[in-house]
């Protein structure tokens, strides 16, 4: 099979409520690592967290050869997750002010033969557009999600519950974190959406979905979402990343 390409946009937006915004993005096309962090904590806390996880992976890309195979890209994930984890940890114990700091993080990493996997800790999701069919992949670390997987909840019931950011899992917060992984195979015609929460809290996955499905190219589509969760409220910052997976030598972003 020929190597995929793809093209990729992604933005950060403060959102219509907030003063700050905690959330931090990394993308690089060319080595089609792709990360979403939103960060909490008082005392601009949030901030230091989110920028950790962007600092880590650029320097771990910087560090090693390109990856080629998924044990590789598995092993990437693991170890900068982990370490983002324990960085977080460092930097709380010495800045009191910053303890119980906090972040999520959602990191996509595409090989050139289209295989993928994706490192996964808090409420960021990774969806993926595939034939007109829009599924979430990443599954959120909350309270209620932990209530939706009880039958107890349903997906827009848990996105309009009063504590639906509560999570039950951040990097930072403890000495160790469980990080899961996704893998697939992306295909010609593929999208993937990384967001915060800022986006999937003011939109339902069939909002997403709609627009998601828009023949837009990705900047477009990217600004189009950010502009619909604004018009939603906009009661959180909105970091959102789109990624589409063609067969051509298109320009890449
Ligand atoms: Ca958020």
């Amino acid at each position: 099979m020929a190597p995929l390409s793809w093209r990729h946009a992604a933005a950060t937006d403060i959102g219509r409520l907030r003063s700050t915004n905690e959330d931090a993005f990394h993308a690089d096309g060319e080595k089609g690592l792709f990360v979403v962090a939103d960060g909490m904590g008082g005392h601009a806390a949030g901030e230091v967290a989110s920028s950790i996880v962007v600092e880590c992976f650029c320097e771990r890309q910087t560090e090693s050869h390109p990856v080629h195979s998924v044990e590789g890209a598995r092993e990437l994930l693991l170890a900068t997750l982990a370490r983002i984890n324990r960085a977080i940890a460092a930097e709380g114990a010495e800045h009191p002010a910053r303890s119980g700091m906090g972040t999520t993080a959602t990191a996509l990493l595409l090989l050139p033969d289209g295989r993928y996997v994706i490192g996964h800790v808090g409420d960021s999701r990774a969806y993926l557009l595939r034939g007109g069919e829009m599924d979430r992949i990443t599954e959120d670390h909350t309270y209620v999600q932990q209530l939706v997987n009880r039958g107890r909840l349903d997906a827009e019931q848990a996105r309009l519950h009063p504590r639906s950011s509560l999570l039950t899992r951040a990097l930072g917060t403890e000495d160790s974190v469980e990080i899961d992984l996704y893998e697939g195979e992306a295909q010609p015609g593929d999208r993937f959406l990384l967001a915060s929460d800022g986006l999937t809290g003011m939109l339902s996955d069939e909002g997403v979905a709609s627009l998601m499905k828009l023949d837009l190219e990705v900047d477009e589509l990217v600004r189009r979402l950010i502009e619909e969760a604004n018009r939603a409220g906009g009661a959180d910052n909105i970091t959102v990343i789109v990624v589409d997976v063609t067969d051509d030598d298109g320009p890449s972003q």
